[in-house]
């Protein structure tokens, strides 16, 4: 352990209690509040779901035909999905599903992956490996140098262009912390095969803030911030989250994204952690989070996650979960959400084992993780292959090489895209979702997916990976070359270019 690991993880409790006790600003939660009220009426949720149930087929079929022109479903179409029991309608929604996916995404798969900085936690979360009450967990926060070194890895020896980098809720890992390791991150250049590797864009999973620290944020430069809401169930939150703890509060937590807004940060990812509560209800909420956000801000979420509850180390929770969502069950709440929210991208984990992965992907998803290391300095630490339950958050499904998930990926027809010219060129917030409902993002994005699937290639594809994956490419240039014929001749140079060793070209 660094010294600067020590100082970090040596706060005094009464540290922690100070820095506590002021963290919720209660006038960023109400003046966002409709006469007191917040955006998710649960009567209203339950009404959707008791009046939509034994929808016709007719109806079912005007709902996707919505879906297939890129609007959001309301909750009453949402429902009615939700419902369908019939093989024969259910097949057609996942159909419908995959079309939509192509139509806004087209066949690119986004990668990256999460990177932990920090398992100190002041919240008491049930289900969490970094609860502060779980004694068997190893402490640890990453000081600069070792941040580098993770760095070091994933973007030099692995090849990621993306990562999610994730923090506990605790001062010493607050929003200075925060900053300075998404400047030590975004600093690390590593030399490669045939260029150079780097982080190109870093999203944030981290606690709830108030506006003044999101500003830091937003000016240091992040790309999605991510705040699940765990459950939108107001007892089970409250059940869950142990009053007097920060998460305690659920609208601090609920308004989270309204706060980033307003802060500037207009790509936020959202969503439930399912297993808390009635996957249906969870449903039907991120969809009105989704509603609320477009109506106030004129834009939706940038993602929607649907993580599983996973197995942590010493967490009872986690064994039987009262709501565990079942296979089948999550294969329908993926497609749902996919049609209820056509625009957003959708992110599958490596939470899940790999064949469930392959069966998923295909209802729409758009990103996934691979090569994840979820110890804190699991990926420098690269002697050890196991997981070690004592220093993660929760045990993983699938732990498989990104360079065997880019290859299984190609050989089903998907490119995997390290593109992240979006923000960088400023394609964020309400410019990504007139894009994206046009269908008009994929015309930049299938030009730099291609070119950073070269870059990848070169610089760290296995050979089979590298045959299969130039298959790909080869189609993909005969589809530029007659779909945008006028931006093809540049699209080569850039293309050669990068062949020859220039890294970092995008449109
Ligand atoms: N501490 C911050 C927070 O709670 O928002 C961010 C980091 S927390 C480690 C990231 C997410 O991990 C949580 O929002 C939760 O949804 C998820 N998580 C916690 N325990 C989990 C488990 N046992 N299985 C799967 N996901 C879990
Ligand atoms: Fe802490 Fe987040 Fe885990 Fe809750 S989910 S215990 S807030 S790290």
């Amino acid at each position: 352990m660094t010294t600067a690991t020590y100082d970090r993880t040596d706060r005094t409790a009464s540290d922690c209690r100070a820095w506590v006790k002021d963290r919720i600003k209660p006038e960023q939660i109400e003046k966002y509040l409709d006469n007191g009220k917040c955006f998710i009426d649960p009567d209203a949720i339950e009404r959707a779901l008791t009046t939509n149930t034994n929808p016709e087929p007719q109806r079912v079929r005007e709902i996707l035909t919505k879906s297939l022109s890129v609007e959001t479903l309301s909750p009453d179409e949402t429902a009615c999905l939700i419902h369908v029991q019939d093989p024969e309608l259910l097949a057609e929604m996942r159909q419908t599903a995959a079309q939509v996916k192509t139509k806004v995404y087209d066949n690119r798969i986004v990668t990256f992956a999460p990177l932990y900085l920090g398992n100190l936690c002041v919240n008491n979360c049930a289900y969490c490996g970094f609860r502060h009450s779980n004694t068997a967990e190893q402490r640890r926060v990453l000081g600069l140098d070792e941040v580098r070194k993770e760095t070091e890895v994933l973007a030099g020896q692995i090849g990621h262009k993306r990562l999610i980098v994730v923090y506990g809720e605790h001062p010493a890992t607050d929003v200075n912390y925060i900053a300075s390791t998404l400047g030590a991150i975004g600093d690390v250049k590593v030399k490669t095969r045939r260029g150079w590797g780097q982080i190109r864009r870093c999203n944030v999973n981290a606690a709830p803030m108030p506006v003044e620290e999101l500003r830091l944020l937003n000016e240091v430069g992040i790309g999605t911030f991510q705040v699940f809401q765990e459950t939108y169930h107001r007892p089970t939150y409250e059940r869950l989250h142990p009053a007097g703890t920060i998460k305690g509060n659920y609208l601090w937590r609920l308004y989270a994204m309204h706060r980033a807004m307003e802060a500037g940060i207009d790509d936020v990812g959202i969503g439930p952690l399912f297993g808390l509560y009635d996957w249906r209800f969870e449903v039907m909420a991120v969809l009105y989070h989704a509603i609320e956000l477009e109506a106030r801000f004129g834009i939706g979420p940038h993602t929607i996650s649907f993580p599983r509850i996973e197995p942590a180390h010493n967490t009872p929770f986690t064994q039987n979960p009262q709501y565990r969502v079942r296979d089948d069950e999550f294969k329908k709440l993926i497609t749902v959400i996919r049609l209820a929210v056509p625009y957003t991208g959708m992110i599958v984990t490596a939470r899940e084992n790999a064949q469930l992965r392959r069966e998923v992907l295909p209802l729409g998803c758009t990103q996934t993780d691979a090569s994840s290391k979820i110890g804190i300095g699991g990926y420098a630490d690269l002697a050890n292959e196991d997981q070690q339950g004592d220093r993660q958050q929760f045990m993983l499904g699938d732990t498989r090489s990104l360079d065997t998930v880019v290859c299984e990926l190609a050989e089903a027809g998907y490119i995997t895209s390290f593109c992240t010219a979006g923000y960088r060129c400023g394609r964020t917030g309400q410019k990504i979702m007139g894009l994206l409902r046009s269908g008009q993002e994929g015309r930049f994005c299938k030009l730099n997916a291609v070119i950073t699937f070269r870059e990848w290639l070169d610089d760290f594809g296995s050979d089979e990976t590298i045959a299969v994956g130039e298959k790909v490419i080869a189609q993909e240039i005969e589809q530029i070359r007659t779909r945008m014929p006028e931006v093809f001749e540049q699209f080569m140079r850039y293309y050669e270019k990068t062949k020859a060793g220039n890294r970092d070209l995008y449109f």
